[in-house]
């Protein structure tokens, strides 16, 4: 089992008391919004600053080389962290958002109007409102797989929705409010027997999950570097070769071409095809840092030890009156949301942050979900490695005495 207070050390943020006479402890479960950055990114981005800094890919200077070894040294170990087979085939993004924008605006070039995209009800926004883009842009139509009271997909339900037209299945791997994990090795292998391609939002799963693309086979992955102990403004897409060198750039700049005319240009090879303009090298640089401190933890035990505090969470607010637990028992990821009777989320959330408790209140980008489940907004507490079982019972006390006062 992992020791989160062995890494805390590593995380000087962590290390701190709020408030005007500096007396509350900070419990930072807020890690599904974004997590918090160890000492070895932080360090990897000033130093990158400090001695190699420089634009990549086209100065002939040492420094420009330094900055695109760098750079590129970020992509193979994302690759790596990813499994993926080739380096080009991973994209960097500005995060999940970007990366679902990227394949929501160019694939789709590649369909016909009427063709269907599948996408399920517990997605976030970033996977929803990227489709509705392109279906009006396109005449596509967008079907729904609905989610079940438990909070979990009908996998019975798949076979049905993907018929002679759909072209694409959009899902999380995680939900960020239901923490339900969808099968997706499983999910992928019905949608290909059907000639259907895959994206997977791995936002939630990514972090906290062992990826291995080609075992899971899912034809695009996308992720956000702030969510996994990397810096913001930094994400990957991840897609198949073919696919990839099928579509058609996303936005036009400098490095996506190999030459330009005045009538016209040629696209450049895998991956500068999709990295328009300069990158985010110290993004890069940072996120290849965190993805090396991730892998010196072993994603199998950050997973192990988010079930056991997430499962520590729920036993507690069961035991809480008028609390309601959105998502399915058990195989979840760490994260639980709730509704507290007729209380209102921010309530309860401001309230934990005067103990020094940080979660986040609302409908965290789900607005269809929230629907579904009846409830306008919820309180998340969310976990990563760093998390301490002490930590869930100060957020379980506190909160507690949050639903006696209120
Ligand atoms: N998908 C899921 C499941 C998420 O939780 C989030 C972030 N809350 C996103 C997509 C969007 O990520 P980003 O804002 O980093 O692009």
């Amino acid at each position: 089992m992992l020791d989160p207070h062995k890494f805390r050390q590593d995380f000087p943020i962590l290390d701190q008391r709020l408030g005007p006479s500096r007396d509350r402890k900070l419990v930072y479960l807020d890690n599904a919004a974004t997590t918090q950055k160890p000492l070895s990114v932080i360090e990897a981005i000033t130093h990158y600053y400090r001695e190699s800094n420089s634009n990549v890919h086209r100065g002939i200077h040492t420094l420009g080389e330094r900055a695109t070894a760098l750079y590129e040294d970020a992509r193979n170990k994302v690759r790596s962290f990813i499994m993926a087979r080739h380096s080009h085939e991973i994209i960097f993004t500005r995060g999940t958002t970007e990366s679902i924008n990227l394949v929501a605006s160019s694939l789709t070039r590649l369909f016909q109007p009427g063709d269907e995209i599948v996408l399920t009800e517990m997605e976030h926004h970033s996977n929803m409102v990227p489709w509705f883009l392109a279906a009006e842009r396109q005449n596509l139509v967008i079907r729904i797989w609905h989610v079940e009271d438990d909070g979990q997909l009908d996998i019975g339900k798949l076979n049905d929705l993907l018929g002679p037209k759909t072209r694409l299945l959009a899902l999380t791997w995680m939900s960020n409010v239901l923490g339900t994990i969808n099968p997706i090795k499983k999910i992928t292998q019905i949608a290909h027997d059907k000639g259907v391609n895959v994206l997977v939002d791995g936002a939630q799963g990514v972090p906290h999950l062992p990826t291995d693309v080609q075992d899971l086979d899912v034809d695009f992955l996308a992720f956000s570097g702030h969510k996994m102990c990397g810096p913001m403004g930094i994400g990957v897409l991840y897609g198949k070769e073919d696919l990839l060198d099928r579509m058609p750039p996303y936005q036009g700049g400098g490095e996506m071409i190999r030459t330009v005319r005045l009538d016209g240009f040629e696209p450049n090879v895998l991956p500068y095809k999709f990295e328009a303009g300069t990158p985010n090298v110290e993004g890069a640089v940072g996120l290849g840092v965190a993805v090396d401190y991730l892998r010196s933890i072993g994603l199998e035990n950050i997973h192990a030890h988010d079930e056991l505090l997430v499962q520590k969470t729920l036993e507690g607010l069961k035991a809480l009156p008028s609390v309601r637990v959105l998502g399915p028992k058990s195989g979840r990821g760490g994260l639980a949301a709730f509704s507290a009777g007729s209380l209102h989320a921010h309530d309860v959330a401001a309230y934990l942050d005067r103990f020094g408790v940080a979660v986040r209140a609302g409908h965290h980008c789900a607005h269809p979900l929230a629907k579904r489940f009846g409830v306008v907004s919820t309180v998340r507490a969310s976990y990563y490695f760093y998390n301490t079982l002490e930590e869930v019972d100060q957020f379980l006390e506190t909160l507690g005495r949050a639903l006696d006062d209120l």
